[in-house]
């Protein structure tokens, strides 16, 4: 009998708000607003679908989200449906802009996410669009330092890496790291290695949200051991859009010593939780693989040290150590 993933513990440290909506409440939001009903979801298996096509499902699942209660909701089911599949804590990736219309202004965005996570095993973390202007990207840096106090993590950046450049964001993520929050861009999903170098040495990276595309230069694969900057892995974010498969590199990656947390994304567009996550990496990974990629992502998080310890011996006892 193989060991149950549902029961191995496990840190979630890449979801988005939107990404991470159950369908039914995304049929929900959307006719209480007098939406059209979402495009057909989860993305279709086997087609490669271009960039834009996933921002536009994306876009029209976040116009059903709203208001405080909407996030309220759309936080707490996150944490109900990690929770179910053996996530022990979560890190909840936001950009507050979309929503800031309906709200009022990002801080109360801000503060709705920090009331629905209040004594709740999730954290928040907001980032803003690669292709936002720097000047609105150091405005949520900003914010994100203001509200650490009241719980928020850490700043990234989020969307199509492409429409960016790196170099323009070195004073929003100036101004986090001089406030020690986690620094969790997206990087090397379609651009290459250098990208994923460019986030570590200008951005000073704590995490990189997918990263594949490192393995194609071992000097960044050895900045990220040596620095141990972890990756967050989303193994069924790549095969619709035709980049890197997670299983071809996560053993080369593993065995140079780069952490590897894995995580789901966008579980409403692509239609898989954690557990599945976990079964992918299965086929290249051993039990022990997985359970020390579980204890990757929770030590790579940002939850706190007595819910880390828990759960680092929670993943021992899975592997019946
Ligand atoms: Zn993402």
């Amino acid at each position: 009998m193989p060991r149950d993933l549902r029961a191995l513990p496990k840190a979630n440290l890449h979801l988005h708000l939107t990404g991470s909506m159950r369908p039914s409440t995304a049929a929900e939001l959307a006719a209480h607003y007098d939406l059209p009903p979402l495009p057909a979801v989860p993305i279709e298996p086997g087609v490669v679908h271009g960039w834009d096509a996933f921002q536009a499902r994306y876009d029209t699942a976040r116009a059903a989200v709203r208001s405080s209660d909407d996030i309220a909701r759309v936080v707490r089911e996150a944490v109900e449906q990690d929770g179910a599949d053996g996530v022990g804590w979560t890190e909840l990736q936001v950009d507050p802009t979309a929503y800031a219309g309906w709200l009022g202004s990002l801080e109360a965005v801000v503060e709705a996410l920090l009331d629905a996570a209040r004594d709740l095993p999730v954290g928040v973390i907001l980032a803003a669009s690669w292709g936002a202007d720097p000047e609105h990207a150091e405005r949520i840096a900003r914010i994100a330092v203001k509200y650490a106090p009241e719980g928020v993590l850490g700043f990234g950046l989020s969307n199509d890496e492409r429409r960016g450049q790196v170099r323009a964001f070195v004073p929003a993520f100036r101004l986090v790291a001089e406030a020690g929050l986690a620094r969790v861009p997206h990087a090397g999903f379609y651009a290459g290695a250098w990208h994923v170098r460019e986030c570590v040495e200008l951005l000073g990276a704590t995490r990189i949200g997918h990263g594949l595309t490192a393995i194609q230069d071992p000097s960044v694969v050895a900045l990220l051991a040596e620095r141990q900057v972890a990756l967050e892995v989303c193994p069924t974010s790549y095969p619709p859009f035709g980049v890197t498969p997670a299983p071809e590199v996560l053993p080369a990656l593993l065995a140079d010593g780069v952490p590897v947390a894995l995580a789901t994304d966008d579980p409403l567009l692509f239609g898989v939780g954690m557990v599945g996550q976990y079964e992918v990496a299965r086929q290249v990974c051993s039990d022990a693989g997985l359970a020390a990629i579980a204890a990757t992502s929770v030590r790579a998080s940002n939850a706190p040290d007595l819910l880390k310890r828990r759960l680092l011996d929670g993943i021992q006892s899975w592997l019946g150590e």
